[in-house]
């Protein structure tokens, strides 16, 4: 027999297919974009010629390339773009921070704003809070907006304030606070969104080439964590311009990753204005095929909608954030109109409401499409099964454990906070369950989210329900081909199969057999394959 079909990348070591049947295989072959062959190392010599560039990694895995199925990347990137990084220990004084707004002042036209994020105090010799006087020192010609790392509270010189119109005579506003000296100057310092807002408004809109710029930055890096395809929902307030960011890029024909974008409406109106970007385009590259909304807050800030109550704050169990009524409306429009459909919905209340507006529209014949809950971190047995019951899909962030169980624990009492992300009771029951990292709201990469759904255990070693944990090859596919299904491309993406786009990451050890799932946190791409390109190689190789 004559085999014409001769492979451009061959690639050898223990290959982790996620693939229905065969689960592991010694090599692949790849054509053009996409995989001709998986099996043994004999069998795929015959698809080598000189011209065949070969991988050999034996005793490394390889497995199909990381989705993150719900990151706000360009967001991200712009966070990384647009504003200096103030955080420590690279800046561990008041005077390094002067320095770092002088250097920044540097490369800006007078009068351009300069942006900073991830100052903290606590480490500072000072022993005091930067003022507005600290940063008038570097730059009194640009106007200066610095946020503290907790996201709550920010620092900006006097000429930002000027331009906000705040001087001693300002009022703080409800619900936030403009601080003042004993003189009764405004020193700089700004407290929660009443307050941080009225400066705010002055900075303008990020530019369409700021948001383009965000994206490329955010791909370049994050593929360096073997992620291969993300589902953003961009942002509430910048939707249109990041999907039209997007388009851009993909038109360039620079995307390194693949890219499933949501339209965010929080009403009728904006999912009606939505119709002239969402499609059921099938690019491969870039596809926007539906909505996202939000239906409550967070558990870190006392704002998720749960049953019970929060620690130390008896009198709220946290609200919707939309109108129940206009909530159904839109699911039952956004239905018969086919759209996919990811609403981020954290506590138990919240939840019920979802997968009842679900259950209500489909038993009304719509249209069957994607259905998703985002976070999904409070449900009961009941809306697991139901879930699963309507075709839906969980989409959860296990690095919500490594980054955020301390605040869940001041948070919540014991028993509602032993509930959290019921991982292992959604598997048993059979819910396809998808992996995202909801970056920036914690760091990007998946490691940290594969090792807290394996152990359990945050940052700092305390466990969350350790009867909830999985295992490491469930925990991979929850970011591989559980995690295609989220995005609807579990046709082309999602496991290493003949037919299937050569997505592939190549690993600088085997992860799926770490004995010490702490490894797991150190684990580092060799190789980034998107589209059977190599886009990134690792340093270690
Ligand atoms: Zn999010």
């Amino acid at each position: 027999m004559v085999y014409k079909e001769k492979a451009d990348l061959v690639i050898l070591g223990r290959i982790y297919t996620f693939a229905k049947g065969v689960n592991v295989a010694e090599a692949i072959a790849v054509r053009g974009n996409k995989i001709i062959y998986v099996g043994s190392r004999s069998g795929v010599e015959r698809y080598i010629n000189s011209k065949t560039a070969v991988i050999d990694v034996e005793g490394k895995g390889i497995t199909p390339g990381l989705i993150d199925t719900h990151a706000h990347m360009a967001v991200w990137g712009l966070y990384r773009t647009r504003y200096i990084d103030l955080s420590y220990p690279s800046v561990d004084s008041i005077k390094k921070l002067v320095e770092a707004v002088r250097e920044a002042a540097k490369k800006k036209k007078e009068g351009e704003w300069i942006l900073g994020r991830g100052w903290n105090q606590a480490f500072y010799p000072e022993g005091r809070m930067p003022s507005r006087w600290d940063l008038d020192e570097a730059t009194t010609k640009h106007p200066v907006l610095l946020w503290h790392t907790s996201g709550h509270m920010v620092v900006v010189n006097s000429l930002a304030l000027e331009i906000a119109g705040i001087n001693r005579n300002t009022r703080s506003p409800p619900g936030g606070i403009i601080e003042k000296d004993s003189r009764g100057e405004p020193t700089g310092i700004l407290a929660e969104k009443p307050a941080i807002e009225i400066v705010e408004r002055k900075i303008p809109r990020p530019a369409q080439t700021e948001w383009v710029e965000a994206i490329r930055y955010a791909m370049r890096e994050w593929v360096s964590e073997g992620i291969t395809a993300v589902k953003d929902p961009t942002s509430h307030e910048y939707t249109r311009e990041i999907i039209e960011a997007y388009k851009a890029i993909r038109r360039g024909g620079e995307q390194l990753l693949r890219v499933v974008a949501l339209y965010w409406a929080q009403s009728l109106e904006e999912l009606w204005k939505g119709e002239g970007y969402i499609s059921s385009s099938e690019d491969p590259w870039l596809r926007v095929p539906g909505i996202k909304i939000i239906l409550d807050g967070a558990i870190s800030t006392r704002t998720a909608w749960i049953s019970g109550k929060y620690r130390g704050l008896p009198e709220t169990s946290g609200l919707p954030t939309l109108d129940l009524g206009v909530f159904r409306e839109m699911i039952a429009e956004a239905l018969s109109k086919g759209y996919m459909i990811s609403v981020h919905a954290i506590g138990d209340i919240a939840i019920e409401e979802v997968i009842k507006a679900y259950e209500e529209a489909l038993k009304r014949g719509e249209r069957k499409s994607i259905l998703t809950v985002i976070h999904f971190m409070l449900p009961k047995q009941d809306h697991v099964e139901r879930l699963r019951a309507v075709g839906g899909y969980a989409e959860i962030q296990g690095g919500f454990i490594y980054f955020l169980a301390e605040a869940y624990r001041k948070n919540l009492y014991m028993e509602t906070y032993n509930k959290i992300l019921p991982v292992r009771s959604m598997l048993d029951t059979g819910l396809t369950v998808c992996s995202g990292s909801d970056a920036p709201v914690i760091p990007y990469p998946p490691r940290y989210g594969i090792y807290s759904l394996v152990s359990r255990l945050d940052m700092l070693g305390i466990e969350l329900n350790r009867g909830e944990a999985i295992s490491i090859a469930q925990a991979f596919a929850t970011y591989t081909s559980e995690a295609s299904k989220c995005l609807g491309m579990e046709d082309i993406i999602g496991s290493i199969e003949v037919g299937k786009l050569a997505d592939i990451v190549v690993w600088d050890r085997d992860p799926l057999s770490m004995r010490d799932p702490k490894e797991l946190l150190e684990i580092k791409p060799l190789y980034t394959i998107v589209d059977g390109k190599i886009i990134y190689r690792g340093a270690n190789r």
